[in-house]
């Protein structure tokens, strides 16, 4: 199997040169950028398998790159944030990132999402060959084997993370799931961010799937437990 390659952007250095030594020791290849606007370029132009994206960085800030990067791009985006700035992973998922991970961090806890996010794309690759299971809700069509979704016959841009939330509700319709078991059972790995990660991504899905995002038709909020898929 080729090595899967990350792009590290972060203006630390010394925090880019430890991600980078352990990162290549694991076997991956690996691209670094020190400002917003290379590391966009990086990104655009070197297909990485993964970024990590630093918050703070001089040119253009970690939201900007990847609100740019997601315009064209569903590559997994792993955001490093500083611990006290609460308000950084929620609007980096608002933006569109998959992940994040809070500053100061563990090496091999870092590795460890890495691998997590890395091999669902290897996961979503295989499925892309696989035969078609179109599933009919109404005006959304959900290719259960080949994570593609499609409202009124127009294919939907969906991150794996929306893909696979909406994959494990639709699959179980009308069954109420509470945050927590969202995060255990969608994030699968031991997940240590907080159960926001679920509203915010069901966030981003209603704003792709339903016609108003603030009264949904597919995705549903049962108050003071959590969601649930409906058929309209
Ligand atoms: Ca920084």
């Amino acid at each position: 199997m080729d090595s899967k390659k990350v792009l590290i952007i972060e203006d630390e250095k010394s925090i880019s040169d430890i991600i980078k030594f352990n990162l290549n020791k694991e076997g991956f290849d690996v691209d670094t950028a020190y400002d917003g606007k290379t590391g966009l370029d990086k990104a655009l132009s070197g297909s990485p398998d993964l970024i990590l994206l630093d918050v703070m960085l001089p040119v253009m800030d970690g939201f900007a790159v990847c609100k740019k990067v997601r315009e064209s791009s569903t590559v997994p985006i792993l955001m490093l944030t500083a611990k006290e700035e609460e308000v950084d992973k929620v609007l980096g998922l608002e933006l569109g990132a998959d992940d994040y991970i809070t500053k100061p961090f563990g090496m091999r806890e870092l590795i460890a999402r890495i691998k997590a996010n890395i091999r669902r794309i290897d996961l979503v690759e295989s499925f892309q060959n696989a035969p078609s299971n179109i599933q009919d809700f109404g005006t959304l069509a959900i290719d259960l084997n080949r994570y593609e979704v499609r409202k009124n016959g127009i294919a939907l841009e969906l991150t794996i993370r929306e893909f696979e939330l909406l994959k494990y509700l639709a699959e179980r319709e009308n069954r109420v799931f509470s945050r927590e078991q969202l995060l255990e059972e969608v994030w699968g790995y031991e997940y240590y961010g907080d159960i926001r990660t679920v509203d915010v991504t069901v966030r981003r899905l209603r704003e792709k799937l339903e016609d108003d995002p603030g009264n949904p038709a597919f995705i549903m909020t049962k108050r003071g437990i959590g969601y649930y898929f409906r058929r309209p």
